[in-house]
C-alpha cells in the first residue's frame, strides 16, 4: 500500500526526485536533505508503513543486511570509521516524518557526538521488566 499525502512514498517510488544510493524491488536508498553527517542515507521501504511496529516481517528480515551493505558501502568510499543504524518510531521518540525509515549514519574520527545519553538508574527495575513481559 501507498498513501497518496506520503512525502516518503513518492520519493521511494520515484515520483520525487531524491539522491539515490540503492534501489531494489523493496527499498530506495536516499541521502538525507539535512545530513547529521556526510553520506548520512535513508533506507525507505516502497510500502507504507508507519513505524516498525506496522513493517512487514519479510521487509522487515531485509533491512538489516541492508543497512550493513550501505554502511560497509561508506566505510569503502567515503571513508568513515564507523555508522550508526537509527530508527525512530514516534513523536516522542523523534519521529518527524511517518513513514518507517532507518538512518544510515557514517561516523567519522574526531566528528561530532551523536546517539548518545547519559547513563541513569531505575530503582523499579525488576516491575519494569514485569510490566514490559505482562504485554508481550
Ligand atoms: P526522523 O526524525 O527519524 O523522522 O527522520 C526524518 C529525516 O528525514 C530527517 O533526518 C530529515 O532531514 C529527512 N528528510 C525529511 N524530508 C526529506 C526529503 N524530502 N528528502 C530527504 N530527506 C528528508
Ligand atoms: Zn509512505
Amino acid at each position: 500500500m501507498k498513501d497518496t499525502n506520503c512525502i516518503f512514498c513518492k520519493i521511494a517510488n520515484g515520483e520525487i526526485p531524491s539522491s539515490t544510493v540503492y534501489e531494489d524491488d523493496d527499498f530506495r536508498v536516499i541521502l538525507d536533505l539535512g545530513p547529521a553527517a556526510k553520506g548520512h542515507a535513508l533506507i525507505l521501504p516502497k510500502e507504507h508503513y508507519k513505524d516498525v511496529c506496522e513493517l512487514d516481517e519479510t521487509v522487515a528480515a531485509k533491512i538489516l543486511p541492508l543497512g550493513a551493505k550501505i554502511g560497509a558501502g561508506m566505510k569503502k568510499s567515503l571513508g568513515c570509521a564507523g555508522f550508526n543504524l537509527v530508527q525512530n518510531n514516534g513523536a516522542a521518540a523523534g519521529q518527524t516524518v511517518l513513514h518507517f525509515h532507518m538512518h544510515v549514519i557514517p561516523r567519522y574520527e574526531g566528528g561530532p557526538e551523536m546517539v548518545t545519553w547519559t547513563p541513569g538508574k531505575d530503582e523499579e527495575m525488576a516491575d519494569t521488566a514485569a510490566k514490559i513481559k505482562s504485554a508481550l
